[in-house]
């Protein structure tokens, strides 16, 4: 009975005072909002359906923008002395190099990628938000969510049964298959590709160089090999049908298809197979709820650009809802978010399709005219310049 009566005391507690901020999912995206609104005082409810941070790798680059925009809520030392810095990435057909960016001239304060897991990521901003007063709270799934007068009411499903919290502003950041999307009605616009793609974290003999990220353009599909901290490499490739859990074995006849040969795998850290999709939601706001992240836009992981978007999404939603909630900025400032961050999405969809499709060429003469392009292409200077700015997000 003492329970029920805390309980109930705690209901009408939330009834009465609406949370400022309900973030739903505690990935890269919903972890940068909930920072950008506590470091400026505003109260923010984080929840998150799993009962512990994911300890994955997955997305493993972070771009000079992201570690520009971290900056404001000091992440990104953090990250720095976490990650190893590769400045440069190199296109190859086996081992002769077709062309090669180079980050280290960009006009940043951070001209480089950073290769990191993206679990250490993740590790590193709930410390922060936990530096800044905040918390998740897990095993908590939205179940429902409506918007009346103002202000929305989620309806969650906890340990200890059903919960209604309400809040002024809702961010959904939970993900491709966003709850929240579907409870405001936003279409997610778009396909699935074809092809599967095989993830791998391994110990292997590399013989090229351990300080760029390399694209292998192969008849057989895509490879992608980036050096992660601690002597392990990371291992991507497209697959027409991927082994459900990739063995050391498939990763090894990957890199020996399609690499520069000489590679020996010696331990397979972790591996996994994914699909993906292109697609983009059709609003990024329907009255006070708000996507961010994969929860807005999906793609290819080329140029491993998801999880940046989506933090750079988070920090502006954030910051514009901080504004907004301190009385310094209109409320109908806020449908500047969409206006800045939906084209930015939908340039990311188009380069990473771009890439895809131009990187899976199959026919023998199309993948000879698209080297040979695209060495002409990026013997210039101010094209390997372009693309690099657009693979780091500065433009
Ligand atoms: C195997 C794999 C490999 C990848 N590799 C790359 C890569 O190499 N490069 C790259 O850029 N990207 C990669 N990605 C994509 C990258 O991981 C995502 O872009 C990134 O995680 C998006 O961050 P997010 O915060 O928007 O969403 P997520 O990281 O998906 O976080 C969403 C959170 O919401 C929670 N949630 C979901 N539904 C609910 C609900 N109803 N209620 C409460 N909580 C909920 C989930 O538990 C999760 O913690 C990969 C993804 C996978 C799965």
């Amino acid at each position: 009975v003492w329970a029920f009566v805390c309980r109930f005391e705690e209901w009408m507690q939330m009834a009465a005072n609406p949370v400022d901020v309900l973030v739903i999912g505690a990935g890269p995206a919903g972890l940068t909002a909930a920072c950008f609104l506590r470091q400026a005082g505003i109260s923010v409810t984080v929840l998150d359906r799993a009962e512990a941070g994911a300890n994955t790798s997955r997305a493993a680059v972070v771009h000079a923008r992201t570690l520009e925009v971290l900056e404001q809520i000091a992440v990104t030392p953090s990250l720095l002395r976490a990650g190893l810095i590769v400045p440069r990435f190199s296109i190859r057909d086996r081992s002769r190099q077709i062309a090669a960016l180079d980050f280290s001239g960009l006009p940043t304060r951070h001209p480089y990628t950073l290769m990191i897991p993206q679990a250490e990521t993740e590790r590193l901003l709930e410390a922060r938000l936990v530096e800044l007063g905040g918390s998740v709270r897990r095993s908590c799934t939205l179940e429902r969510l409506s918007q009346a007068g103002g202000e929305a009411t989620a309806t969650v499903r906890t340990a200890d049964g059903e919960e209604s919290i309400s809040a002024r502003f809702v961010i959904g950041a939970d993900g491709g298959h966003s709850a929240v999307r579907s409870a405001i009605g936003v279409e997610f616009v778009g396909r699935e590709y074809e092809q599967s793609f095989v993830l791998a974290d391994v110990v292997m003999t590399w013989p090229l160089p351990s300080d760029e990220v390399q694209l292998f353009f192969a008849a057989q599909g895509l490879m992608v090999v980036a050096p992660l901290p601690g002597g392990r490499h990371r291992v991507v490739a497209t697959m027409d049908s991927a082994p459900q859990t990739p063995e050391l074995a498939d990763v090894q006849a990957l890199l020996n298809a399609r690499g520069p040969g000489g590679t020996v795998v010696t331990h397979l850290v972790w591996g996994s197979r994914f699909r993906v999709a292109r697609r983009l939601a059709s609003r990024y706001r329907v009255g006070n709820a708000f996507l961010v992240g994969d929860a807005a836009h999906v793609h290819s992981p080329a140029g491993g650009q998801g999880m940046n978007t989506g933090i750079q999404d988070a920090a502006d939603l954030g910051g514009a809802l901080a504004a907004v909630i301190a009385g310094t900025a209109h409320p109908d400032s806020l449908d500047g978010f969409a206006e800045r961050r939906r084209p930015v999405a939908a340039g990311v969809v188009a380069l990473t399709d771009w890439m895809t499709r131009i990187a899976t060429i199959r026919s023998a003469p199309g993948r000879a005219i698209r080297n040979a392009v695209l060495t002409t292409v990026l013997r210039s200077g101010r094209m390997r310049t372009a693309l690099a700015t657009r693979i780091a997000e500065l433009n």
